[in-house]
């Protein structure tokens, strides 16, 4: 499998909008806004690429098959139409030999979306969550039947405490990385998680630690280590036969 990103836990990653709108604390550095202040976007409007141009571009990744899609935006922003989701889910279904790992911060509006049509086998659906708050996207979640579950807790800013992972087959951890003002997660908190992923046979992938600098043994923003050990465990997925030629 090839790899075409610097997102440890994905092959590559797909953009098909641009631009978002903060929704919680764990939004306030989010890359996306740093990014587009660079390239002189404004990153409060939201903008649609190009999906024939995506569609070709996946037709030719075939040595990769997980792909993080929409990592400039959220897929289910209340920016985008219903239709042009389901447009993008058209896309997911014509590309069966990729995996797409969907990533949302709008669970419930995912709730009434796949009201309406089922999740593709290929997409992994998840949620993000940073602070305790916010926990209740993971009960949101296990209502969608969705055939991979994950939670991605990234930025971690606070101890989460007790929660139950049962029905999530996925939980990435990480502390925020930035230049300037990271705020700081401590591995306790990180081992707490992984301690509910045991407990609730989940499995756990320890991004990294967070912080200003990248660490010197493993180059991950803070270190990539827990309790002095890497943990890179991904769901059990198969890849299923390709549709075109
Ligand atoms: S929801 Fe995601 S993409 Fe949107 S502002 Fe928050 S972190 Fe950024």
């Amino acid at each position: 499998m090839g790899k075409d990103t610097a997102i440890e836990w994905t092959e590559a990653t797909l953009s098909l909008g641009w631009g978002c709108r903060k929704v919680d604390s764990a939004c306030l550095n989010c890359y996306m806004f740093r990014l587009s202040k660079q390239h002189g976007i404004d990153p409060t409007k939201p903008r649609i690429l190009d999906i024939e141009r995506k569609d070709k571009e996946l037709t030719r990744w075939k040595n990769k098959t997980m792909v993080f899609i929409n990592d400039m935006t959220d897929t289910f922003g209340e920016f985008y139409s219903f239709d042009l989701i389901e447009q993008w889910h058209q896309l997911f279904e014509r590309h069966p030999d990729k995996q797409f790992q969907l990533l949302t911060k709008r669970i419930g509006r995912a709730m009434l979306f796949y009201r309406e049509r089922p999740v593709p086998k290929n997409v992994w659906l998840g949620c993000s969550i940073g602070e305790r708050s916010r926990l209740f996207r993971i009960e949101q979640l296990k209502k969608i039947d969705a055939k991979i579950r994950f939670v991605s807790f990234e930025p971690v800013i606070e101890d989460l405490g007790d929660f139950s992972l049962e029905g999530i087959e996925w939980a990435i951890v990480g502390g925020e990385s930035d230049y300037y003002h990271p705020r700081p997660m401590k591995p306790e908190w990180a081992e707490s998680i992984r301690q509910i992923c045991e407990r609730d046979k989940v499995a756990f992938f320890f991004k990294q630690l967070g912080g200003k600098h990248k660490c010197e043994c493993c180059n991950a923003w803070g270190c990539a280590k827990l309790n002095g050990q890497i943990y890179r465990e991904y769901p059990k997925f198969e890849i299923q036969k390709l549709a075109y030629k």
